[in-house]
């Protein structure tokens, strides 16, 4: 259930006195850094069920180990050994690969953070959102892969879906308070990444290094990238669609190259509320861990007279065409979205291994959406079906990538 529909007095957590029992799934990633981060600072307020990550099993010891973790997985079963290794003698459960990983994510918790890249996420956020308790989600992908599936499991289990990406908490915060109906349109801000004042020719010869610098948030590689494309502006705009209810119509985008405002909310009455911060995930991250109160964050605060201009402009579609592909998916409904991200995971990687060019991360999501004209109509029921699309795409995408290479 959306939290605007939620009463804090229905939260599930009925001790508000014993520590709130949480999990982290993507645990090693930046999210799960940042919300272990938060949670190190009130250790006593907290009990750390479940940690997950994938291949970096020596940082996934050490956090679990620092968090006093009861169990820590990780998703690939070729990793048990070592990770079995690292917490020897701490008497923390062990356990991988991807039946481990459900296992974790299904294990009672108050709160669950689902912070895996990619559509890895899926089966394990459902997982976490079956408990029916509070589940913070960033894994965005699950949303825009099987965005239908996703929110009918969460009305059908009352689970509260806290959105943990900045414009969607600030979307959040803005709306809290007020009737959706009375919202009239929603605008969510991007930075415009590195390449916002690139040419296309320069752009065309941008590589990892280029576009991985981001010049106000750091993140991890994939969503770092997605945002040089401008893709996880489009990603989130379907997010935004699913989460709130929205129709396209009443979804836009802003470029704000600060980052300072989030998302601006237009009501019916003329009104505009924001939602401002300092470019730094813990503070969304905070909003959904403390929800329905806040807690403190030691970060950085606004100081405007230092900033002096806060600055708006439209998003230039001729040099960011994923925006405009992510606009057309969400229009046309269906499973296009599942092929939309599958086919821009295996660009990014692509891209990142230096097999595609930047401009190629575009082109072939574009091409694989011609590809795929068969699959975009269907209508997924469950995961299995969102992820037997996904696989597909994923294959077509891989085939036509020489071509953009
Ligand atoms: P990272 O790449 O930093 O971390 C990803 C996490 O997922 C790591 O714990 C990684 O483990 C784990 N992982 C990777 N592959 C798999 C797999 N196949 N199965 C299970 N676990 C896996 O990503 P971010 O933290 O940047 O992003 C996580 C999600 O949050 C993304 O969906 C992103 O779009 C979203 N998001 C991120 C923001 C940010 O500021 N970073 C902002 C808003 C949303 P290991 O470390 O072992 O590889």
């Amino acid at each position: 259930m959306f939290p605007l529909e939620k009463q804090p007095a229905t939260t599930p957590r009925s001790d508000p006195k014993r520590p709130k029992r949480i999990s982290v799934l993507g645990a090693t990633g930046s999210i799960g850094e940042s919300t272990l981060d938060l949670v190190g600072r009130d250790p006593d307020a907290f009990e750390v069920i479940a940690l997950t990550g994938n291949r970096n099993v020596a940082r996934l010891a050490e956090l679990a180990v620092r968090h006093n973790a009861k169990l820590a997985v990780s998703a690939d079963a070729k990793c048990y050994k070592d990770l079995l290794l690292a917490l020897a003698g701490t008497g923390i459960e062990v356990a991988a690969g991807p039946q481990a990983l459900l296992d974790a994510a299904a294990r009672p918790a108050d709160w669950i953070m689902a912070a895996i890249v990619g559509v890895a996420g899926l089966r394990p956020t459902l997982r976490a959102v079956r408990q029916g308790t509070s589940v913070a989600l960033a894994n965005k992908e699950c949303l825009v892969s099987g965005g239908g599936v996703f929110m009918s499991e969460v009305a059908r289990h009352g689970t509260t879906l806290l959105p943990v990406d900045s414009e969607h908490s600030a979307a959040l915060q803005a709306m809290t308070g007020t009737e959706l109906d009375r919202v009239e349109s929603v605008c969510l801000t991007a930075s415009g990444g590195p390449f916002r004042t690139w040419t296309a020719a320069q752009m065309a010869e941008a590589g990892p290094e280029q576009a991985l610098k981001h010049p106000n948030w750091s993140m991890g590689a994939k969503v770092t990238i997605d945002s040089a494309s401008l893709m996880n502006k489009g990603l989130e705009l379907i997010e935004a669609h699913h989460l709130f209810a929205l129709p396209p119509e009443k979804l836009d985008v802003l470029v704000h190259p600060q980052s300072i405002v989030h998302c601006l909310v237009q009501m019916t009455d003329g009104a505009v509320l924001a939602q401002l911060s300092c470019p730094d995930m813990r503070t969304p991250i905070a909003y959904s861990l403390a929800w329905p109160k806040r807690m403190h964050v030691p970060n950085e605060r606004i100081d405007l007279a230092k900033l002096g201009s806060l600055t708006f402009e439209a998003p230039d579609p001729e040099r960011f065409p994923a925006l405009r592909l992510a606009k057309d998916v969400l229009c046309s409904g269906g499973s296009a979205g599942a092929v939309l991200n599958a086919a821009n995971e295996v660009a990014v990687a692509a891209f990142l291994e230096k097999r595609l060019g930047f401009l190629g991360i575009a082109g072939l999501v574009e091409t694989t959406l011609v590809d795929c004209a068969d699959l975009t109509g269907l209508n997924p029921t469950s995961a299995e079906d969102v992820l037997e699309i996904d696989e597909e795409a994923r294959r077509r995408a891989e085939a036509r990538l020489p071509r953009w290479a």
